[in-house]
């Protein structure tokens, strides 16, 4: 029989990175004894790979900027399609959860007077990322984990024990949520040094897991972005939203190969950084489309002023929101204007006041990460870029202000939650996602856990049961897949047929491939290692089981691109060019049916809640026409239109 250790705790919080940690401290300070599991190694989140900022409406670099400007360029920039009362949350509380950062110990750039400085960025009306030089993600996990040891410190002044009411079990990686009917029990997962199984007995279970960009072969994402709280979340009956939009941010390196997708961050542009083509044209102006032609700048001279005179000057094209950013470049390449490893040209040289050591001062990550990797001084010469899979805004479906999925006892935040960014993210935006809405998870499921009195719900043994074999099934196949193989066929698919550009044939293709390729990967084979019963730090055993994940998030998107017949944000299809009013209203919801050893992607179409009155009346009229249509319109705008 299979040795498995037990483990029990009022709040499991699935992810170490910003919503993960937040939304821990959150369930520890509300006095439940909460365990945080992380695959990866503790400190070595996704989070910490956030250079540019956290978008917040402090006021310091501009005091014109409040919520609800805020507020208005989130929607605009998802194109409306966002949760609006997400969008309204994460506007108001953004502020309040970076002060409360700089209170546990974040160093944060400073204004000359002193305030905590904020740098512009794209799709954002006024500077306003908080940061700390390109290396903010890093500073606010810092902090995060500086918290956790803080409150473990007090616990041991009143238990003597560190762990006694916040746990971290690092390289850990969970692959099963435990249901008692339909309600949460706890989770299944294995140790990755050891291979050995263990239980997390728990009524509440918070999904931090982060991203799907490991399901695309270009991605600025690292090993652990396999899709597994979306997948996780589908498998225990919730619902995926809007899984179609996907953010390729548009400037990943392009060369040399073995670092193509590594981000080249938005600060670049937002640091006077322009983009041109092998011309030398400074091509983003021939791209700025109709919804924003008001807002930014039609010649480079206005656009060079903005830096100094954002009041009386218009933003440069180089600022827009990255969808648009990433299908100009992708033009311009198929175009033929491309540069000469298939990207375009971005460059700081000469456009910083101070020159070289501004440019090393202002970027510093990126003059090493260049240097190092591609052996160009960004201060001499350009860096060649091009779109790389990013982010997705599609994810898990939960209540805004509790972060509670559909399964009693779930809760998801941060890049694993769907709804707040709508159809495309602004940047800046995910880090003060993270710790807006971790903190509600954290908060939402101590108030679940508080609701259940005694009735706790227990692990049935069938599940467990299941749960093992699944884990094991990839050592009982013999001379089966190589999980290597498959997964570079499941990333080429994606990149191909249901990347940056999309169309109907080739969505349809897209699907029959992953028939396809659930076919092998119900028959991936892994062969036992020297070590701890075979299962001691194995990588390709441990890839296998991120396939089933990573194969049900593509047919989602798949599935989700080809239905939804219009192009707006991170969905762009070429066959259906247009944005569509029509369209803005439906939300696309994904769910598992069928036999549960083989389940199917379903999709449903829902309809969106009309906007809040209070809310919709911020917008000018006008602005409102491009994105709704006329019956959603406010009384009141409809006469004034
Ligand atoms: P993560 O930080 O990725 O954490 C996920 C956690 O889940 C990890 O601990 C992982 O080990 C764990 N995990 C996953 N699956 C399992 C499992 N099955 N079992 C156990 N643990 C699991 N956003 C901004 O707002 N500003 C920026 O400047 C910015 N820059 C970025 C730069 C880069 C290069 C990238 C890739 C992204 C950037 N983003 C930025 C986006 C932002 O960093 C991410 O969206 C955000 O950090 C996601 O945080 P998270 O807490 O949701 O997930």
């Amino acid at each position: 029989m299979t040795e498995i250790e037990r483990h029990s705790y009022d709040v499991v919080v699935i992810g170490a990175g910003g919503a993960g940690l937040r939304a821990a401290i959150e369930s520890r300070l509300q006095g439940k004894k909460t365990a945080i599991i992380s695959k990866s190694l503790f400190g070595k989140a996704h989070t910490v790979m956030a250079e540019g900022g956290a978008a917040a409406a402090m006021g310091n670099a501009n005091p014109n900027d409040n919520w609800q400007v805020h507020f208005r360029d989130t929607m605009r920039g998802g194109k409306f399609l966002n949760n609006w009362r997400m969008a309204e949350l994460h506007a108001k509380e953004a502020p309040d959860r970076v002060w409360e950062l700089e209170h546990w110990g974040a160093l944060f750039d400073r204004t000359k007077d002193g305030k905590i400085s904020q740098r512009n960025f794209g799709g954002h009306e006024y500077p306003r990322l908080a940061h700390v030089g390109d290396r903010t993600g890093l500073e606010l996990i810092r902090t995060a984990q500086q918290k956790i040891v803080a409150l473990q410190q007090e616990d041991h002044k009143e238990f003597g024990d560190y762990d006694a009411r916040l746990k971290v079990w690092a390289e850990t990686t969970v692959t099963r949520l435990l249901l008692d009917g339909d309600r949460i029990a706890g989770v299944f997962a294995y140790v990755r040094e050891t291979g050995k199984f263990v239980i997390f007995e728990a009524p509440a279970v918070v999904l931090a897991t982060g991203g799907i960009g490991k399901a695309f072969k270009v991605t600025s994402n690292s090993w652990e972005y396999t899709g597994d709280g979306h997948a996780l979340a589908l498998l225990a009956g919730g619902t995926l939203l809007n899984m179609e939009f996907v953010q390729f941010h548009p400037t990943g390196m392009v060369w040399p190969p073995s670092v193509k997708g590594i981000l080249v961050t938005e600060s670049v542009r937002g640091d006077r950084g322009i983009l041109k083509n092998s011309d030398d044209k400074r091509f983003m102006f021939e791209y700025i489309p109709e919804v924003f032609k008001d807002k930014y700048a039609t010649t480079p001279e206005e656009a060079d002023r903005w830096y100094d005179d954002p009041d009386n000057n218009r933003r440069p094209p180089e600022l827009l929101p990255r969808d648009e950013v990433a299908r100009a470049i992708n033009s311009e390449v198929k175009a033929g204007r491309g540069s000469p490893h298939g990207g375009v040209f971005l460059t700081v040289v000469g456009r910083m006041p101070g020159g070289a050591e501004e440019i090393r001062r202002r970027l510093p990550a990126m003059h090493h990460q260049f240097k190092e990797l591609a052996d160009v001084d960004i201060t001499q010469e350009a860096m060649e870029v091009g779109p790389t899979c990013h982010y997705v805004m599609g994810g898990v479906e939960v209540d805004p202000d509790t972060g509670a999925a559909l399964v009693p006892g779930l809760f998801a935040a941060g890049e694993c939650s769907g709804g707040m960014h709508g159809s495309n993210r602004l940047g800046g935006n995910s880090l003060t996602d993270l710790l807006v809405f971790g903190r509600r998870a954290g908060l939402g499921a101590a108030e679940y856990v508080d609701s259940l009195g005694e009735g706790r719900p227990a692990v049935p043994e069938a599940e467990v049961e299941s749960a093992t074999t699944e884990a094991l099934a990839p050592f009982e196949r013999k001379g089966g897949e190589n999980p290597y193989a498959v997964h570079a066929e499941l990333q080429q698919t994606m990149n191909e047929l249901v990347g940056i550009i999309r169309k109907q044939e080739e969505l349809e293709q897209a699907l029959e491939s992953l028939d396809k390729l659930r076919e092998r990967v119900a028959n991936v084979s892994v062969e036992p290692v020297a070590v701890n019963d075979g299962r001691g730090y194995h990588p390709g055993w441990h890839l296998a089981l991120d396939l089933r994940n990573m194969l049900l998030v593509s047919e989602a998107i798949a599935k989700a691109a080809l239905e939804r017949t219009e192009s707006r944000g991170g969905h762009t299809r070429d066959d259906h060019p247009g944005m569509s009013a029509d369209w803005r209203k439906v939300n696309l919801v994904c769910r598992l049916t069928g036999d549960p050893g083989n389940p199917r992607v379903e999709l449903k179409r829902q309809p969106m809640e009309p906007m809040r009155e209070d809310l919709i009346t911020l917008f000018e009229t006008d602005e409102l026409k491009k994105y709704l249509t006329a019956e959603e319109l406010p009384g009141a705008a409809k006469d004034t239109g």
